[in-house]
């Protein structure tokens, strides 16, 4: 496998990230390879063995023009400011450009400690590496902003964790690893230049355009804030819920980044929390765009010395995008709701019935992915999907009407309609009750249970026969859902 590096930010960046070496695994050995990915990215895979891939993307082997630095970032983690974090167990091993002109980095996620580890072992177990691969990739799938996955490699060590796991490395690729914390770091320690050196490379490197703004730092604000409502936005739209939206977890190229305690909601819960490390609900389903206004006035913060410094007076102009942030937000929520609930035209009473739906699935307690295939089953003409996922066969036949007269409104045929509806609500995702049997059957040996999910997720929009129980939620009676962040 050849990387063609184009290292921008080692060249361009020094004092920014620190330099590292992965650590050498003991066996490493081949799970998974993303073979579309590669063809996207263009890389050059030649006839080599497995055991060479395992080798260079577990950190085994370095490949030739590597770059291996650890990013220098920050953040509030669930509200509190962490002044040092930075990568602890990633490596960057460099930047590749596609044939398309798009620069991504490549990065291994476990693979040893760096400067930035704080103790930890910078290693990752290969439960939580396979759940990242899948998660990600079943966002890829599903349209959603995400960070992907090039490969998953067994280490052929042990990891401790609650007990001893395998070890593993993932190799995440980005279109940067530019996080909010990374200019909170900057902000914080070393003052207005580094912002400015920070911002300018940032815009360089997602938004050329915007350095001819008159405030390109402010215009940066503003592209940052839209792409975080549109994701926020979509994560909801298809009941996903992060679990650790610090601002060291936020991206500002807008993709979904740091998999670690998230997961699906099946039935309809606005406060539902996974995580293991959230007692208090603060990254809840429903919490998630305020969460995100929040991270983006720590985001605005950070860049007000960098935006005072163009022109004092734009600072009130960062104040006022950082005020506007809940209807933006709403905005692009109105859009995609419209979209999962087939309305094609803008229509004034949309937002209630939009606001009213979430209260009848939670009243109802419905499963919330399966919902929206059954009302364009409706249009078809079969009724027998959503009757079965309600309580009782008539408990929304209210909201139902109202949803009807709304579509009968705007003159689309039903069926084009429920060909669209489909084309945006996912059938498939990756549910809690079908993955983690997939984990453990994983690292007991047999990749076969994952890597059937894998290949259901990635087709998330296509009714296929035979696959019907992974379009189910889990049992009504088991016990709540924890996730970890283990990694
Ligand atoms: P996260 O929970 O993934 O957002 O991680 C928060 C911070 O802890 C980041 O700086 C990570 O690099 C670091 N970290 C998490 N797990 C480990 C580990 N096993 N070894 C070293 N650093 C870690
Ligand atoms: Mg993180």
């Amino acid at each position: 496998m050849r990387f063609t590096f184009d290292n921008s930010f080692k060249a361009s960046m020094e004092g920014f990230y620190t330099p590292a070496e992965p650590a050498k695994p003991s066996a490493p050995a081949l799970l998974v390879f993303n073979h579309p990915l590669i063809k996207r990215l263009g890389l050059a895979v030649g006839k080599e063995k497995n055991d060479q891939f395992a080798r260079i993307l577990s950190g085994g082997e370095l490949p030739e023009g590597a770059s291996l630095l650890a990013f220098a970032y920050t953040g509030h983690q669930f509200g509190h400011f962490s002044p040092q974090l930075g990568d602890g167990r990633a490596l960057l091993l460099g930047e590749i450009v596609a044939p398309d002109g798009a620069r991504f980095d490549i990065q291994l996620k476990g693979s040893g400690p760096t400067p930035f580890s704080r103790g930890g072992d910078g290693k990752a177990a290969m439960g939580p590496v396979l759940r990242e691969y899948l998660v990600s990739e079943a966002m890829a799938a599903m349209g959603v902003p995400t960070t992907r996955s090039l490969a998953a490699v067994a280490t052929g060590d042990v990891v401790q964790r609650d007990r001893g796991h395998p070890g593993a490395v993932l190799t995440r690729v980005a279109s940067s690893h530019i996080r909010v914390g990374s200019f909170q770091f900057f902000a914080a320690h070393f003052g207005v230049d580094h912002v400015v050196k920070l911002s300018d490379y940032t815009i360089w490197r997602h938004w050329p355009e915007l350095a001819e703004a008159p405030n390109p730092h402010l215009a940066m604000l503003d592209r940052v804030i839209d792409l975080q409502c549109a994701l926020i936005a979509q994560w909801m739209g298809v009941g996903f819920i992060h679990g650790v939206m610090n601002t060291d977890n936020v991206a500002v190229s807008g993709e979904t980044l740091d998999y670690g305690p998230c997961a699906f909601m099946d039935r309809f819960a606005a406060n539902t929390v996974f995580s293991s490390i959230d007692p208090h609900g603060r990254y809840a389903y429903g919490r998630q765009p305020q969460i995100m206004h929040w991270n983006m006035a720590r985001f605005a913060e950070a860049l007000l010395p960098a935006i005072h410094s163009v022109s004092p007076g734009d600072v009130e102009g960062a104040k006022a995008l950082v005020d506007a942030i809940p209807g933006r937000f709403r905005a692009h929520w109105d859009r995609l709701m419209r979209a999962k609930l087939g309305l094609a035209a803008r229509g004034a009473h949309d937002r209630a019935l939009v606001d009213d739906l979430f209260a009848e699935l939670e009243t109802h307690s419905v499963d919330f992915t399966s919902f929206f295939r059954a009302l364009a089953m409706l249009l078809r003409g079969d009724g027998a999907r959503l009757a079965q996922l309600l309580p009782t066969p008539d408990a929304m036949a209210p909201w139902v009407a109202r949803w009807w007269e709304h579509i009968e409104s705007d003159g689309v045929s039903p069926l084009v309609r429920a060909d669209a509806m489909d084309a945006v609500n996912p059938l498939y995702i990756p549910r809690n009750h079908i993955i983690e049997p997939a984990l453990e059957a994983a690292e007991a040996g047999d990749m076969g249970p994952w890597q059937a999910l894998l290949e259901v997720a990635q087709q998330p929009f296509v009714a296929r026969p035979g696959l019907e129980r992974f379009a189910e939620p889990g049992p009504i009676d088991a016990a709540p859902y924890r996730t970890f962040c283990g990694t």
